[in-house]
């Protein structure tokens, strides 16, 4: 389901981002990455794995100081779950995050190659950096640039992006993924759920399908994808960290029994292919079509306790 953080303000943006990523953890995710925009340039971390690698890796290589930047969790959709694949990602001035799957992004993707663009990863998410570069040749805006880009792609999206040349911003936008914005003293968060912003705010927005937000320190904009103005209804949230973290169930246990659906939805998003009833799992396909793979199995073993050996 991954998850997705941004920050603009003047706390120190990786700091916030890790602590943002570790509170949506939950989510579940296979690969994890940040970057931080200075003017003029952007760092990237990324690693395969787990998020106390990406964690290790900035404590090793540093990341620097900024009030900007961007993080993710990924859960693969398109592309294998490596470092390359992995979030942000990021083409020339451009650095996007993104939650969610863009449906046409092979001929996107094709028609952007034809006019001289390379690619470095196998996702679909990447297009959203390379169709933003060009609508801002078209006109400076970020934002702007942005709804030009998302007015080309079908699919379903929550990101953040910022662009190294315009660094007082950060622009995020959503359609039938989740993102909430965190408001707080003349700075500003997003993330796709709300544990990653009680530490910082409680004053939340939880974004609209359709909505575009530009984020300045201490100052913003919501709109439509048409650019229109909306007005953000901003609302204080009497949540602690624990009962976000438990979505208004009592126990943990009974939160992970009514999630079963969604996770298993989850699980499958994107290894679906509905017109055919396919599902795509490489991993389990390569086994079952060893000859006599099932029949010549002796015994198989569920190794689990507590709730998951029932259900084993
Ligand atoms: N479709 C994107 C990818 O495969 C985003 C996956 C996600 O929602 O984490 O990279």
């Amino acid at each position: 389901m991954c998850g997705i953080v941004g920050y603009i303000g003047k706390k120190e943006a990786k700091d916030v981002l890790l602590d943002g990523l570790t509170r949506l953890e939950y989510r579940g995710y296979d690969s994890a990455g940040i970057a931080v925009a200075v003017s003029g340039q952007t760092h990237l971390r990324r690693v395969e794995g787990k998020l106390q690698g990406l964690k290790d890796l900035v404590k090793a290589n540093g990341i620097p100081a900024a009030g900007l930047g961007i993080g993710h969790t990924r859960w693969a959709t398109h592309g294998r779950p490596n470092e390359t694949n992995a979030h942000p990602h990021h083409y020339k001035n451009v650095t996007v995050v993104h939650n969610g799957i863009i449906e046409n992004y092979l001929s996107l993707r094709r028609r952007l190659q034809e006019r001289g663009h390379e690619f470095a990863s196998e996702t679909d998410s990447e297009i959203l950096a390379h169709l933003v570069v060009e609508a801002l040749n078209e006109q400076p805006d970020t934002a702007q640039a942005l709804r030009a880009a998302l007015s080309q792609v079908k699919g379903s999206y929550a990101l953040a992006l910022i662009n190294h040349n315009d660094p007082e911003t950060l622009v995020a936008a959503r359609s039938g993924s989740p993102l909430v914005l965190g408001v707080g003293e003349g700075e500003y968060f997003v993330a796709s759920d709300v544990p990653a912003l009680l530490p910082y705010t409680q004053q939340v927005y939880f974004m609209a399908d359709g909505d575009v937000v530009t984020l300045h320190q201490g100052s913003m904009e919501l709109s439509d994808l048409t650019g229109l103005p909306k007005t953000c209804e901003v609302k204080r949230i009497p949540w602690t960290l624990a009962m976000a973290e438990k979505e208004g169930y009592k126990h943990f246990m009974l939160k992970e029994i009514f999630e079963q659906p969604r996770a298993l939805a989850d699980t499958f998003r994107g290894r679906l292919r509905i017109a055919s009833g396919e599902v795509d799992l490489p991993e389990v396909q390569g086994l079952l079509e060893k000859q006599n793979f099932l029949s010549g199995l002796q015994r198989i073993y569920l190794i689990a306790c507590g709730t998951s050996w029932h259900a084993a």
